[in-house]
């Protein structure tokens, strides 16, 4: 009994001590990046599906709406706050919220704003919010208590709005962030650079100019919806095309649609150096 009390007591600190290195926050000197959510609009499960991806007992075929942590030194930011961003914030334990960066104003990337009201209120100070101006007057529409200056609720969270305007950088801490234009169909919004780390959701399209501001990236996100061709996001085939000529060290694959497949069978036909994202994937660069 007692060896194995000591033995179990030993595996609970193994655990915990594993937990505390693999976690964001306490690695130094590189940036980590840990991916929230890497669904499609709906997630997966949809509601009431009866797909087989939908009723799968894998982990990585769960998929929470398209959403990544970034940390880096004493950094740690968002991009895009999806319905799910109070359980992502929750699965993998961020505690303190810099800042939030915004792709685009489609519901699966805001509808979870409400939800930084715990940060706001354990940090005593506004968060600011960088979005192009288009997406702050959308989000201050569909928000409008938490802008509003008039009687404002106590209980709403306290925000900053900052415009990011294409080919201008912005500076979150020390570190110069390249916003990059991309086309979501008919609808121009933006994906991120930060040194060698490229973040794209919902692309269809991408011009010339954009296209030279991610060469050179060691670490390429780009969102594959499924093998048939959508009218506003890239598919599988063109996702992998766009990697190829970019030829990235890694990249990883997101904003996912139950109708790829199941992850492992996916993964198996993919080239070597391309990996579909999953939620809770932790990658370092
Ligand atoms: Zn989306």
């Amino acid at each position: 009994m007692r060896i194995n009390f000591y033995f179990c007591k030993y595996l609970v600190f193994y655990f915990l001590d594993l937990e505390i290195l693999s976690s964001p926050r306490f690695k130094k000197g590189i940036m980590q990046i840990y991916f929230l959510g890497t669904g499609t609009s709906q997630g997966i499960p949809v509601i009431g599906s009866k797909h087989p991806v939908c009723k799968s007992n894998d982990p990585k075929d769960v998929r929470l709406r398209v959403s990544v942590w970034l940390t880096w030194e004493d950094n740690s930011i968002v991009i895009d706050c999806g319905p799910d961003f109070r359980q992502q914030m929750l699965n993998s334990g961020c505690e303190k919220l810099d800042a939030i960066i915004f792709t685009h104003e489609h519901a699966d990337h805001t509808a979870g704003l409400d939800d930084i009201r715990p940060f706001y209120f354990q940090q005593k100070k506004n968060i600011p919010l960088f979005a192009h101006n288009r997406v702050l007057e959308n989000i201050k529409k569909r928000f409008e208590y938490i802008f509003t200056t008039v009687d404002k609720y106590p209980g709403a969270p306290g925000v900053d709005v900052i415009e990011i305007k294409n080919n201008h950088n912005f500076v979150i801490g020390n570190t110069n962030i390249t916003p990059i234009e991309v086309n979501h169909g008919n609808l121009s919004i933006f994906g991120f650079r930060i040194n060698d780390f490229v973040y794209l959701t919902d692309v269809k399209s991408i011009n010339d100019s954009e296209m030279e501001k991610i060469k050179g990236a060691k670490i390429l996100v780009v969102n594959a919806l499924r093998e048939e061709a959508h009218q506003t996001h890239f598919n599988l085939q063109e996702a992998l095309d766009f990697i190829h000529l970019l030829q990235p060290e890694k990249a990883y694959l997101t904003h996912i649609s139950h109708l790829l497949g199941f992850h492992e069978e996916v993964q198996k036909r993919l080239p070597h150096n391309v990996f579909l994202a999953y939620d809770n994937l932790i990658v370092s660069i």
